[in-house]
C-alpha cells in the first residue's frame, strides 16, 4: 500500500471535500450525554478545537473527560448534539468509515497501555498492523516513530524493561506512528515524577509543531502554569476557556462558543 494512503485523509463520504482542511478540526455543538437520566454527565457541552492547536484540558475527577474521548473515539455515541470531526459527523458515520477516524486520532494513557513482554517495536507497529501495512512499511514507519520520541535503536528491547518515562515514549510512538490529525493525551504524566512530567510535555509540545493538534488532559496544575496553551475547564456538563496561569472562574460569556 503507497505511504500516501496512511496521511490523514479529507474525504466526505465517498468524495473528497477541499473545504475540510480549512474547517476547525474538531466541533462539539451541544454535545448531551447521560448514563443515568438524573445525572447527565454533559449537558449541552460546545467546544472548537482548531487544526494545529495545544489544548490542555482539565477539571475535576469525574466531570466527564473520559466520556469525551470515549465520544470522539466513537467507542460510545451522544444523547443530542454532533461531534464534527474533520469535517465528518461521529455520530453519523458508517461502520466502514470508523477506522478512518481511529487512525487520524492517536491516543495516549496514563498507564501506557504497552504489552509488557513484546518488544518496543511490536508495541509501536500495532496500529500500522491493523490497517494491513506491509512489514517493509511498518518497519520503517516504526523506526520513524521511534526516533521522534528519542527512542531511536531501542525497538528490540521489550517494553517491561524501559523505565516508566521510556514507556510512555514508546506509546506517544505508537499513538503517532499513523500520523494522526489529533492526539489525545489522557492524564499522560499522571505516573511520571515532575522533572519527566515536564519532558513528556515538551514531547508532545515537539509533536504539536510537526503540525499534529494535541489535547493534553491534566489536572498537574504546575504544568498548567509554566506553558502558554490554551485551558479548557471541563465542569458542570460544559466545556469552559480559562485564562492560562489562572484558577477556573471564567465568566459566562468566556464559555467556548
Ligand atoms: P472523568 O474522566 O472526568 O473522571 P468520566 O467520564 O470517567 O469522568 O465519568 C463521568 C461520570 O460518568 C462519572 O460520574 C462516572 O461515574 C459516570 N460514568 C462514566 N462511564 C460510565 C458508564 N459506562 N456507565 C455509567 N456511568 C458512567
Amino acid at each position: 500500500m503507497p505511504s500516501g494512503t496512511f496521511r490523514p485523509l479529507l474525504r466526505t463520504g465517498h468524495r473528497f471535500d477541499p473545504e475540510a482542511a480549512r474547517k476547525p478540526l474538531l466541533i462539539f455543538e451541544r454535545v448531551y450525554k447521560a448514563y443515568r437520566p438524573d445525572a447527565p454527565v454533559l449537558r449541552g457541552l460546545d467546544l472548537t478545537i482548531e487544526r494545529g492547536e495545544f489544548v490542555f484540558f482539565t477539571g475535576p475527577s469525574g466531570a466527564g473527560k473520559s466520556t469525551l474521548l470515549r465520544l470522539l473515539y466513537a467507542a460510545e455515541s451522544v444523547d443530542s448534539g454532533k461531534i464534527l470531526f474533520m469535517g465528518r459527523e461521529i455520530g453519523r458515520l458508517r461502520p466502514e468509515s470508523i477506522p478512518f477516524l481511529r487512525r487520524n486520532i492517536g491516543i495516549v494513557f496514563q498507564d501506557f497501555k504497552l504489552i509488557p513482554n513484546w518488544s518496543v517495536s511490536e508495541n509501536v507497529a500495532v496500529p500500522l498492523q491493523v490497517l494491513g501495512m506491509p512489514e517493509r512499511l511498518v518497519r520503517t514507519r516504526v523506526g520513524e516513530a521511534l526516533e521522534r520520541v528519542g527512542l531511536s535503536g531501542r525497538g528490540s528491547e521489550l517494553a517491561r524493561t524501559l523505565s516508566g518515562g521510556e514507556q510512555q515514549r514508546v506509546a506517544v510512538a505508537r499513538a503517532v506512528v499513523c500520523e494522526p490529525a489529533l492526539v489525545l493525551a489522557d492524564e499522560p504524566t499522571g505516573n511520571l515524577d515532575p522533572q519527566l512530567a515536564v519532558d513528556m510535555l515538551g514531547l508532545f509540545e515537539d509533536i504539536n509543531d510537526t503540525g499534529v493538534t494535541v489535547v493534553f488532559a491534566t489536572h498537574d496544575r504546575s504544568l498548567l502554569d509554566i506553558r502558554p496553551h490554551r485551558v479548557v475547564v471541563l465542569d458542570d456538563g460544559v466545556a469552559t476557556d480559562v485564562p492560562n496561569g489562572l484558577a477556573p472562574c471564567a465568566a459566562p460569556e468566556q464559555r467556548v462558543a
